[in-house]
Order: structure tokens, then sequence, then C-alpha cells
């Protein structure tokens, strides 16, 4: 924090306001309260850990803590959405749906995270609006981000590249054309329900498509759903990530994510 930045935090907020109660117990996300655990500016507590990030001219590529998910030569990763070997294409550096063998799917779960993927639709490109260069990652299995070859190229707004599928459009589209490699960078954080399986905290999703935000802290309705308003149902914490197979050879590389772990009180 600078002395010319004020932030508003739920801790703030829930003194400055008689009488709100904020969730701070309930697996609200740890950075949107203050620790009351320390002083201002405590030389007691614990530094960061440090990590490597990305070299300088390599800005996508995975820090020291990512747990690489595609290392540009196997899936070994991966399995198919019956938990059996990968059917997908590996090609130099990249691999690629191969329509009819099913979905992707990490054989580790992943919960609240920071996830990056680099897709490129067909080129020449096929088809329109929905059936030209349709995946999409499926974050915890459920919740859907859009893969889709938006460039000049309409459909309905929240079905484009960079929405949360059927629920939010992209603030802008900012594709690139078919066969170049476009970039997510994803920050998600996970429902939370109770013991009794009420929503204490619903999903949420922060996106840069190509380094440009799309979804800013999205809050989502629920589960990704074809044509309906989804409902959330309790579900574990951690959850693979799942790619899709929508019948279109889409091509990805250079996936890594990190979970986002609430540091020692
Ligand atoms: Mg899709």
């Amino acid at each position: 924090m600078t002395h010319k930045h004020f932030y508003w935090t739920a801790a703030w907020i829930a003194a400055l306001v008689p009488g709100l109660s904020l969730a701070q117990d309930a697996g609200v996300p740890y950075a949107t309260h203050v620790s009351p655990a320390w002083k201002v500016s405590d030389r007691h507590r614990p530094m960061a850990v440090v990590i490597t990030p990305a070299p300088v001219d390599q800005p996508g590529a995975p820090p020291s803590d990512a747990v690489v998910l595609f290392n540009g030569h196997d899936l070994s990763q991966w399995t198919d959405h019956h938990g059996g070997p990968p059917q997908w294409r590996v090609g130099d550096g990249y691999f690629e749906t191969v329509p009819g063998k099913g979905d992707l799917k990490t054989k580790q779960a992943f919960g609240d995270c920071q996830l990056h993927v680099e897709w490129a639709t067909p080129n020449p490109p096929h088809g329109k609006d929905q059936d030209r260069g349709n995946s999409g990652i499926y974050i915890m299995s459920l919740y859907e981000l859009q893969v889709l070859d938006s460039y000049q190229s309409t459909t309905y707004a929240d079905g484009a590249a960079g929405a949360i599928y059927a629920q939010f459009p992209p603030l802008v589209n900012a594709s690139r054309p078919p066969g170049e490699w476009q970039t997510y960078d994803i920050v998600f954080h996970g429902p939370r329900f109770s013991a009794d399986g009420k929503v204490l905290q619903p999903a949420s999703e922060t996106t840069l498509h190509n380094g440009v935000l799309v979804q800013d802290n999205s809050v989502l309705t629920g589960p990704t759903t074809y044509m309906g308003r989804p409902q959330y149902k309790p579900q574990p914490e951690k959850m693979p990530l799942l790619l899709q197979d929508h019948d279109h050879p889409v091509r990805f590389r250079n996936i890594w994510i990190r979970e986002i772990k609430e540091p020692a009180p």
C-alpha cells in the first residue's frame, strides 16, 4: 500500500458500517480482509515466499511455483473423460482436440487458482457462429470459459471468446485471427458451501484475454448450463480442470496453474 492509495477492505467496511456482518471466516478469500493477527507494518510478520517469475522476454512462461500441465511434449498430466489415456493429438509443442474423442481432464484436482492457457483456433477458419473453433476451459470441470474463433465472427454475446459461457459476455472482444496463439490468464475462486449445503460464497473469475481484461471479478450464478439459469450444488473444493471437445481441432500449448493458498495466519 502507498500513501496515495487507500484500499477499502471488508474489515474497514465492517468497522465503519455498524451492524454490517461480513463472513470473514466463511471461506471468503483472504485478500478481502486484513488479518487482525498483525500490527500495521509489523516486522515480525513473515515475508512472502520467494518464487522466480517468468523471464522478462517470456512473460507467459510458468513461474517457479506453477504446476505445468503441458510442457510441449506429452499429455502425462491428463486423462480422457473416463480416466483413460488421452486421445487428443500431440504435435510439435502443442496438442490438439481430436473431434469425437471427448473432453480432456487433469489428473490433479484444483480449486482456487491462477491459470494460464494458450490456444489457437483452426486456420483457415471453418464454420460460423458457435460452430467455429469451439472448445472451452472448464474450471473445476464445471465453469466454462469459452474458447471460440470470435475474430470477425459473431455469435450470441455470452457465448463468445472470453465469455463465461451463458453468463457473462467478455468486456471487449480481444480476439486474434484464427491460427494465431492467444492467451488466457485467469484468477478463479471456487464456491464455498456450509455444512447444510447453503452457498456461503459463489465462484468468481477474473480473466485477461491476450493481456486485456475481459472478466472483472465476475460472480458466477452456478455451473455452466446450456440454455438455463444454473443452481449451485455442494461440490468438493478441488476438482479437475477440463478441456472441451466441441468437435473442432483447437490447439493448446503452455498451460500452467498455481493454486491460491491462504497464507499462514
Ligand atoms: Mg465451448
